[in-house]
């Protein structure tokens, strides 16, 4: 998934953003609150991981202003404070999830994996359409109950399409949802791998728009 850290302490960052790429995320960075709302509110996210306390805008400015925009990405919280009252002033502004300082990453990284299931599937762990099965924790695919191998990046570009069920995405969309912005891929590496999709969960999985992009009907 992509993944938007905001946190000005360089060292939780570049630890979160190093753990978060192992995983194989795509991972953008913000170490304050104005670069953190302006990529909030350009790019898109499958979560969004926020500080509190941070220069120029602090996080709770950042989800009103997100929010108000009518982005809906989930945001979970990363905060020093603990006291009930700042838990509910945060999700009462539009946060999903919350976590207190100090954390350990695999309950952060499981927090976040929720919040994309949730987002993603209605919070089951299991998406069935057609004759394909999809289980997001154990990322095993099943066609007629069947494993099927696919790569990560198939993977991921598959539950994009599914976040987008029945829309139209462009190749941009799959670029930017999938690809990091530094990455230079295209068209060619998205038409490829919607052919090897394709070969392995069946022909009419993805539909193609001549010249829009692609779809997946649930
Ligand atoms: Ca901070």
């Amino acid at each position: 998934m992509k993944l938007l850290i905001i946190e000005d302490e360089e060292n939780i960052l570049s630890f979160l953003q190093r753990g978060f790429s192992e995983e194989g995320h795509i991972v953008d960075c913000a170490i304050d609150g104005e670069d953190g709302e302006y990529k909030a509110t350009v790019n898109k996210y499958d979560v969004i991981i926020l500080d509190w306390m941070l220069p120029f805008k602090n996080g709770m400015e950042i989800i009103g202003s997100i929010r108000k925009l009518n982005i809906k990405t989930p945001v979970i919280l990363l905060t020093a404070r603990d006291e009930t009252s700042d838990k509910i002033i945060g999700l009462r502004k539009g946060a999903d999830d919350y976590l207190t300082k100090p954390f350990c990453f695999e309950e952060l990284l499981a927090r976040v994996d929720g919040l994309h299931r949730r987002n993603i599937s209605g919070g089951n762990d299991e998406i069935k359409f057609k004759n394909i099965c999809i289980n997001l924790n154990s990322k095993i695919i099943k066609k007629d109950g069947v494993a099927v191998e696919i790569s990560a990046k198939e993977y991921d570009l598959l539950l994009f399409l599914i976040k987008n069920k029945n829309y139209v995405v462009s190749n941009t969309m799959i670029c930017e949802g999938v690809w990091n912005d530094e990455e230079f891929i295209n068209s060619n590496v998205i038409q490829v791998m919607v052919y090897r999709l394709r070969k392995k969960l069946g022909k009419n999985i993805i539909k193609s728009s001549r010249g829009l992009g692609y779809k997946i009907e649930i």
